[in-house]
């Protein structure tokens, strides 16, 4: 069975609504999926219930922003109950930030002269399904920006840019536990990069902050990166995960890619969850 267990939606900054990921998930062969939005499982219980009726396998997902050591760090959950209060009430806090750094952002453009208002921005609403966020969006319609490789070259590069401070990793694994799920470290060939790459030492600050597994199976990795990431969850007796991060047209990455079998990860207690659904026999 083909599995992608990273995918984002309209809830965060994917294109796709749930029933065109239910709809791509089933043209494209898969026959097991996560929905992983960042900070928000705004979309999950609707696309869960959707997957069901598809007879598609469905595991809860949410991918948490963590900052360590000042470094943006992608921590997934699985498994996890959408309606923790705890785990709501930290993933709101987390998009507070994310917003009030697009304020800052379009403040910064207001200060260099940009024709922007600013209440016209803060008025402003989108599509959701065209992806992205609210700051590129906004530019691109007010014929500000040309694209999102616009934004992130010339708009925003002159700017005092700063990542929020996210919650730390240790906190994002705590909340994910006490929700019942599984914390994965996401694509640590990107994240790990600035540091040297994926390697014991770089992976280990993870191990020390309880994390259950890694998302070994990623479109940022090459096969040796994703070969050092499977050895070091089997000697640590961690989950092995993967995915696609796939957001719809956003971002230029295809769904279902890498193709991943289930065959090829380690999804421990989570199996029983996902077996649980009815399996397609196509699949
Ligand atoms: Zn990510
Ligand atoms: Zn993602």
């Amino acid at each position: 069975m083909r599995v992608d267990l990273h995918i984002h939606t309209t809830a965060s900054d994917g294109c796709w609504t749930p029933e065109e990921v239910v709809a791509g998930v089933q043209a494209e062969g898969i026959g097991m999926f996560a929905v992983t939005d960042h900070d928000t499982v705004g979309n999950v219980l609707t696309t869960e219930a959707l997957a069901q009726e598809a007879g598609l396998a469905f595991l809860r997902g949410v991918e948490i922003s963590t900052t360590a050591d000042g470094r943006l760090f992608h921590i997934l959950g699985y498994g996890i109950d959408p309606t923790d209060a705890r785990l709501l009430a930290a993933l709101k806090k987390n998009q507070d930030k994310l917003e009030s750094t697009d304020d800052h952002d379009i403040r910064q453009l207001i200060a260099l002269g940009y024709d922007i208002e600013y209440d016209d921005y803060l008025a402003y609403d989108y599509d959701r399904r065209r992806g992205g966020f609210k700051s590129l969006r906004f530019l691109i319609d007010r014929g500000i920006c040309a694209d999102v490789g616009d934004f992130f070259e010339t708009i925003r590069a002159p700017l005092n840019h700063h990542w929020p401070t996210f919650i730390h990793p240790r906190e994002a694994v705590r909340l994910i536990q006490a929700a019942g799920g599984a914390a994965v470290l996401a694509h640590p060939g990107a994240s790990l990069e600035p540091v040297g790459g994926v390697r014991a030492e770089t992976l280990a600050p993870f191990l020390a902050y309880g994390i259950e597994g890694v998302e070994c199976h990623s479109q940022y990795h090459d096969g040796a990166t994703t070969q050092r990431c499977v050895d070091w969850c089997r000697e640590h007796d961690l989950l092995i995960t993967g995915g696609s991060d796939y957001h719809g047209g956003f971002v230029h990455r295809a769904l279902g890619k890498p193709e991943i079998a289930l065959e090829d990860l380690h999804l421990g207690r989570l199996t029983p969850q996902v077996s649980s659904v009815q399996t397609p026999s196509a699949v």
